[in-house]
């Protein structure tokens, strides 16, 4: 695990984590998490920068992030066979599917493939990717923590949306109202640095560019079925209980300020 956790590991690849989906790069995220072998808890960034980190791994892979808590850290509001399944299984498919999209694209350029291919395998990538990310920042903002909103995130919310039960009622009814499979996403649109509320379906659908995911709830059935069955509603109420908004508000700040800031972008254009 702390190969995993090592910085030197992050920064492999030197390549953007996410360039596609408006995240930051991954030497940012390194460095912006102080992301150290202490594995500070408090880091600007917190969790959900240093899962992002430990998401890409040597060569530029994409890699399955540990876990930050046990399988079991969630219950009852989640299970841990839940937890089990959907992390070792359902995520790991996604980083690995990911990784063989790039190989065949890398093999379609090289002339081993044929290129009639191309399109199937760039939809395989663009799938497979978002997935990887929207699970990798779905544990980290999970856990034991404060049960409302805090700090900036907290007061940004209560500006842009009216109150937090105004944000929660419209996340909520977003996430349950998912066709099929599907995310309710809170995000940071950096443009007009506004929060926004979007619901993609399967990973990659009904997203908007440059919108950075900050909040994100999986309500694909694997995320619930086991303990909810088909009643989505009460998975998406039980959800809010195990929200460790402390995360989501260090996401938050080190994301606002990146796009702020002038300073953050000397890797930039
Ligand atoms: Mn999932």
């Amino acid at each position: 695990m702390s190969e995993l956790f090592s910085r030197r590991t992050a920064l492999a690849g030197g390549i953007g984590l996410a360039s596609g989906m408006g995240l930051l790069a991954s030497e940012t995220l390194a460095r912006a998490a102080g992301y150290q072998e202490d594995q500070n808890v408090h880091a600007p960034g917190g969790p959900v920068a240093r899962s992002l980190a430990a998401s890409v791994g040597k060569g530029a892979e994409y890699s399955l992030p540990p876990l930050p808590y046990a399988f079991d850290a969630l219950e009852p509001s989640i299970d841990a066979e839940t937890m089990r399944l959907h992390h070792d299984k359902h995520h790991a498919a996604y980083v690995k599917g990911a990784n063989e999209a790039l190989a065949k694209l890398a093999d379609t350029r090289e002339g081993k493939l044929d290129p009639s291919a191309l399109s199937e395998l760039t939809e395989k990538l663009t799938f497979n990717l978002s997935g990887h990310l929207l699970h990798s920042v779905f544990w980290a903002i999970m856990g034991t923590g404060g049960r409302e909103p805090v700090g900036e995130l907290a007061a940004d919310i209560q500006q842009q949306f009216g109150s937090h039960a105004k944000f929660k009622a419209q996340f909520s009814a977003v996430a349950t109202q998912v066709q099929g499979n599907g995310w309710g996403v809170l995000a940071y649109e950096p443009i007009s640095e506004r929060l926004i509320v979007l619901q993609a379906r399967n990973h990659q659908l009904n997203v908007a560019w440059n919108a950075i995911p900050l909040l994100v709830i999986d309500v694909w059935e694997h995320a619930y079925y086991l303990k909810y069955k088909n009643v989505r509603p009460d998975y998406v109420k039980a959800f809010w209980s195990v929200v460790n908004w402390g995360a989501v508000n260090q996401w938050y700040g080190l994301i606002k300020r990146t796009h702020q800031d002038p300073a953050h972008e000397e890797h930039g254009h």
